[in-house]
């Protein structure tokens, strides 16, 4: 019912947020690439520079929330995961992550996060669980999983004892090497029990350099830093996990869109994506 919402904890105090329209905002930019509406003059000024740039980039990013989709499904149909905990959620895009574990079972529970004021500010949306299942809303930063790990809404949504799919979709090229990155994904791994999963993706160069080159360069002049990885450096978020085949590949050939799917055209330069779903032992 349409007051199920209010019983996931957003905390006490209404949210405070700091919602500064004049600057590009990463998740609002990228919410204007896959053809979303809650985007801002300053976001689609620095999105359009992007574009112009690398005009794939809004091809890249709807490949990524199509794996962030087929990665979803898979791992509650196939794995019988029914946690998730996803970790730069974005502004909400139907179908959201719990909409898609839910279909396969209502019972499923999912914990998003995202620091972005604009996610926050439409959280309600992802707070619309099925009432045999459970969601909630973290406003935290994923450079301190600590906070993330102890936090009484993950806690009282997800039980640590028992297997669970931390998402890690489209964010890690917003967290360059001197942040940290593979510490950050080992730290919240080493908290998930065995049998847990990492589904995660992220840009890279590979397929087009002087292209990305220039999108990190436009992102650079919005105030945004930015880590493109090649294979190699993707492939290291997943040391110490199973991967079966394809193993940390393109993004489109992890449960590759059906042959007449508009998708299933793209060029690996549109995709510009690697990713993987690995299983820790
Ligand atoms: N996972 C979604 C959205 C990707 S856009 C999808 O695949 O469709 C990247 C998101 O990561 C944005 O919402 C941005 O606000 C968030 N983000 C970037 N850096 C972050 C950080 N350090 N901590 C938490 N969220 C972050």
């Amino acid at each position: 019912d349409s007051t199920e919402w209010m019983k996931t904890d957003l905390g006490e105090a209404p949210p405070r947020i700091d919602l500064r329209t004049d600057v590009a905002h990463t998740a609002r930019m990228y919410d204007y690439f896959i053809g979303g509406k809650d985007n801002f003059p300053a976001d689609r000024e620095a999105g359009d520079k992007v574009i112009q740039n690398a005009p794939f980039v809004t091809h890249a990013a709807r490949a990524n929330r199509r794996f962030l989709r087929r990665a979803v499904h898979q791992l509650a149909a196939e794995h019988g995961i029914r946690q998730f905990l996803d970790i730069g959620t974005g502004i909400p895009t139907s179908p959201n992550t719990h909409e898609i574990a839910q279909a396969v079972d209502p019972a499923a529970r999912v914990v998003y996060v995202d620091n972005d004021p604009m996610v926050l500010a439409h959280a309600r949306a992802l707070l619309t669980s099925a009432k045999a299942g459970r969601t909630a809303y973290i406003d935290a930063d994923l450079r301190d999983p600590a906070a993330i790990l102890s936090s009484p809404q993950l806690l009282d949504t997800l039980d640590l004892d028992q297997p669970v799919a931390l998402m890690l979709i489209a964010i890690m090229h917003f967290i360059p090497d001197d942040q940290n990155p593979y510490g950050l994904v080992d730290e919240l791994l080493q908290a998930l029990p065995a049998g847990s999963f990492l589904a995660l993706s992220q840009v890279t160069h590979d397929f087009a350099p002087d292209e990305w080159g220039q999108v990190e360069a436009t992102y650079a002049a919005a105030g945004i830093r930015t880590k493109i990885r090649n294979h190699a450096e993707v492939a290291k978020f997943f040391d110490g996990l199973e991967v079966p085949a394809p193993g940390v590949d393109l993004i489109s050939r992890w449960w590759p869109e059906p042959a007449d799917s508009p998708f299933a055209a793209l060029t690996d330069a549109e995709i510009s994506s690697y990713g993987a779903v690995g299983r820790k032992p």
